[in-house]
């Protein structure tokens, strides 16, 4: 291979220096050379990937170079490897960064913004990674070397039928041995690069044996039949008719080249979910732009609501495969066992969502984005391309479903009596989190009543009175609240794993709005005199609290509502109705959101009061729900006498209090334990019933599974914000809208599947035990309309946060 004369890059380059134990990088640019830390250089990596893309490649060349075989440029593969492109992963003593993957998927998501016709993941990862995980060989090495110099461009051969997802699944290429050579004969299909190759490696068995030759293209024998693909680039199809190589060409072989091979094509799947979330992410921006500009019937087409939900969808969509991918990348770091779970369920994610938001751009563009000429098509043809390659998101699925089902351990069992130690501490931050989760389960075991855990339906006060006493008696009732007014004073993260621990153990939510709501607002908004009356009083149970905001016509424009509080000497005077207010005929006391001006914008003239249930003139009438409970009322108010001091706050300042605390019961209603338990449930039923069998269900299984599991990692991103201390952004709206979405989903294939059993009312016999296969549906049926409902998520999510026009 001859060594080409390079041009200089005008993008940065990287170099990497060893700094003490730490690689440390220097970001070479004309100016300046700066010295970057370990922690910035995936972001500093990936904007020297965007400049580079920019002024090497704009999508001009991309469209030009379709149609000329080898549908790539050698050149400017050279150009990228002086930028150290197909370095990253390549070890130093190979002459590579030695980085990891988080710097490649940097580089891959710029590459899927901005597509390339050079093939990055098949040389840079897919090769690099099967060679680096072969033993050290002089060839292995030469190899690797050449790679990183951006001579040697190097694809891998390794699929022979249809669908294989595992290199030794179908393997019919044979290698035989004669004295001074190996002869190989056989047929490999998607072969990336083809034609413009320096030459491929190549899986084949010895007898039984599973090998890897490294075959130079122009080896006699070798032929070459380029397939071209959707998006312009091509696979090659690669017949080897006795193709003789030297025995040194033999890389590896046995269990080490079958788990290089696997190795190799996991981390390639990882960094094509990375080009896959950026082909999705850029034509998201695509298509929002359009709507902001598009005008039809005189105003921009993105004002429109049925447009404005597709595109909130679309962006949760694109935000849980940013938080799959996130967390695949730190578990392929910590947990390298973990990697293909890893590579499936983020192939799986982005792949879907980069083919939805493409297809969706499309759509919404109407006519001009069916254009060749419109850049959007390019990335439709590019999701086509990747989500086809290496696995198509079914058959991930379904092996990230097989592959859970093995990695799934049991946690150890700790010690009640060690852990239950613990309780006296009330240092909660000197305590890990670890100890303090083994705390509550120890608890939780020793005090919550068996017969309570997850409860049918919403407990009503003298059902779980006891229990809420033992929390107060122990000082566990408020863990949110501050030492100082009798909570907890748990950290963010304690506190996450306080609620976490509670919902997976089954623990039935209390008459909690005293505790929850009222006792922060208080905290925050209350005189001191205030907080001395009520706060003890909601601690030990003496006061319980509703929440008397909806009114008849004041729902989801819960700023119209129109219950009256007029200022009479010392004293309100309350007028009006309440509706759907949840366990009034349990509670001693509402706060309530009244209206005490019609002047100015209706949410001016609203007023934070605290009546007392027992006054006169108040009427509370339960109202029987769908599933035959009696779990919310509606609340008269005849001339109710309230006093003065009871208003909290400002007059007129209410509504301000009223969504003070909105983020944190977003984050509460989109916690994954929920639809986690639901399909614990499922699998139970499925399990009892030989569903696994059937396989159409576990394909649906399978993807609801992994939407729980995305979600756990979509609620560990806000989760983070919480731990941090910091405030959380309107966006925490997907966490609930996708949440509750996924429980619906969940239950209503759980009734599905019950047939004739799924409309019996009460317990369903399953083997040894029974299983109340409705009540999970009522419940999910009113988690997408309580807590704002998910209609008015996608609004507040619209305007606030993707800015679309109103
Ligand atoms: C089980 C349960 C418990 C509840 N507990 C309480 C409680 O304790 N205290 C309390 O004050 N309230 C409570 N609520 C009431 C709850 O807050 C309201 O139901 C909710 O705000 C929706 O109001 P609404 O029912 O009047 O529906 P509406 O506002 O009439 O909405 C009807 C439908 O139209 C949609 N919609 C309305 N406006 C728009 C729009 N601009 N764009 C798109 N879609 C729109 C809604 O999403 C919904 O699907 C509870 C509700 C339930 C179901």
């Amino acid at each position: 291979m001859g060594i080409a004369n390079l041009a200089r890059l005008p993008s940065p380059q990287w170099d990497c220096q060893k700094a003490g134990s730490g690689a440390r990088l220097r970001c070479m640019t004309n100016q300046s050379i700066c010295p970057i830390e370990e922690t910035q250089s995936v972001e500093e990596f990936a904007q020297s990937a965007r400049d580079a893309l920019a002024k090497l490649s704009p999508l001009s060349r991309l469209r030009k170079l379709r149609h000329e075989l080898p549908r790539f440029e050698r050149q400017v593969w050279r150009e990228l490897a002086q930028a150290g492109w197909p370095s990253i992963l390549v070890p130093e003593a190979q002459g590579g960064l030695g980085l990891d993957l988080r710097h490649a998927c940097a580089v891959a998501t710029e590459v899927g913004r901005n597509p390339l016709p050079e093939p990055f993941t098949a040389i840079a990862i897919h090769a690099v990674c099967v060679l680096c995980a072969l033993p050290e060989s002089e060839q292995r090495n030469q190899l690797l070397s050449g790679i990183a110099s951006g001579e040697l461009i190097l694809g891998i051969g390794w699929q022979e039928c249809v669908g294989q997802i595992e290199p030794d699944e179908t393997v019919e290429t044979c290698a035989t041995r004669t004295t001074n050579a190996y002869h190989l004969t056989g047929q490999k299909r998607w072969v990336v690069p083809g034609s413009g190759a320096h030459g491929w490696l190549i899986s084949a068995l010895e007898g039984s044996d599973l090998g890897i030759w490294w075959v130079p293209a122009d080896s006699t024998g070798v032929t070459v039949c380029e397939v071209e693909r959707v998006d312009g680039s091509s696979c090659a199809t690669l017949t080897l008719q006795g193709v003789e190589v030297p025995q040194s060409f033999k890389v590896g072989h046995g269990d080490t080249a079958l788990k290089a091979l696997g190795r190799g094509t996991e981390m390639a799947r990882l960094a094509q979910s990375a080009e896959l979330l950026g082909i999705a992410s850029r034509a998201f921006d695509i298509t929002l732009d359009y709507l902001k500009t598009r005008i039809q019937f005189g105003k921009a087409i993105g004002s429109n609501q049925a447009l404005q939900h597709r595109m909130v969808d679309a962006y949760t969509q694109l935000e849980l495969a940013s938080a799959c991918l996130s967390q695949a990348l730190r578990q392929v770091s910590s947990s390298p066992e973990l990697l293909r779970l890893a590579a499936s369920r983020t192939k799986a994610r982005c792949a879907d969502v980069a083919l939805l938001i493409t297809r969706l751009g499309v759509q919404l563009h109407g006519a001009i984005g069916f254009t060749d000429e419109y850049d959007l098509g390019l990335f439709l043809k590019r999701a086509l391309q990747h989500a086809s390659w290496l696995g198509s998101i079914d058959k991930m699925r379904l092996r990230h479903h097989d592959e859970q089902a093995l990695c799934a351990s049991d946690t150890p069992k700790e010690s009640v009596k060690a852990s239950l130690s613990l309780l006296g501490n009330t240092q909660w931050s000197a305590i890990t989190e670890g100890d303090f989760r083994a705390l509550v389960r120890a608890f939780l075991k020793r005090y919550y009543p068996e017969h309570l855990r997850h409860a049918s339906h919403r407990l009503h006060w003298h059902e779980c009175k006891d229990w809420y006493e033992t929390l107060s008696e122990h000082g566990w009732i408020a863990p949110a609240w501050p030492k100082e007014h009798g909570g907890m004073g748990l950290p963010g993260d304690k506190l996450l794993a306080f609620i976490e621990e509670m919902e997976d153990y089954g623990v039935c939510r209390l008459p909690d709005q005293g505790i929850i709501n009222l006792g922060p607002v208080l905290i925050r908004f209350g005189t001191t005199q205030q907080q001395a009356q009520y706060l003890p009083k909601i601690l030990c149970g003496e006061h319980i609290w509703c929440q008397g905001y909806s009114e008849p016509n004041a729902g989801s424009d819960l700023a119209s509502l129109r219950t009256e509080a007029v200022l009479d000497g010392h004293e309100f005077v309350v007028n009006g109705q309440k509706i759907w207010t949840t366990l009034a005929q349990d509670a001693t006391h509402m706060f309530a959101l009244v209206r005490t001006s019609r002047d100015g914008k209706k949410q001016a003239g609203i007023s934070f009061l605290l009546i007392d249930l027992d006054s006169p003139g108040i009427t509370i009438r339960p109202i029987q729900n769908i599933a035959a409970e009696e779990e919310f009322c509606e609340v008269f108010f005849d001339n109710v006498r309230v006093p003065q001091q009871n208003l909290v706050g400002e007059l007129n300042a209410g509504w301000t209090i009223a969504k003070a605390l909105l983020g944190f019961e977003r984050l509460f209603v989109g916690s994954p334990k929920t639809p986690q338990y639901a399909l614990h449930l499922l699998k139970k039923i499925a399990h009892s019933r030989g569903l696994f069998e059937s396989e159409r269900f576990v394909a649906r299984y399978a993807e609801l599974e992994l939407d729980v599991t995305d979600l756990k990692s979509l609620y560990g991103k806000f989760a983070e914000i919480v731990k941090r201390g910091e405030a959380l952004p309107p966006s925490v709206s997907i966490l609930k809208v996708f949440a509750t979405e996924t429980y619906t989903a969940i239950t209503r294939l759980m009734v599905q599947v019950c047939e004739e059993d799924g409309g019996q009312l009460g317990p369903v016999e399953l083997g040894n035990e029974s299983v109340n296969v409705l009540s999970p549906l009522m419940n999910a049926t009113i988690t997408t309309i309580y807590a704002g409902s998910n209609e008015i998520q996608r609004n507040i999510l619209a305007k606030f946060v993707l800015e679309l026009p109103t």
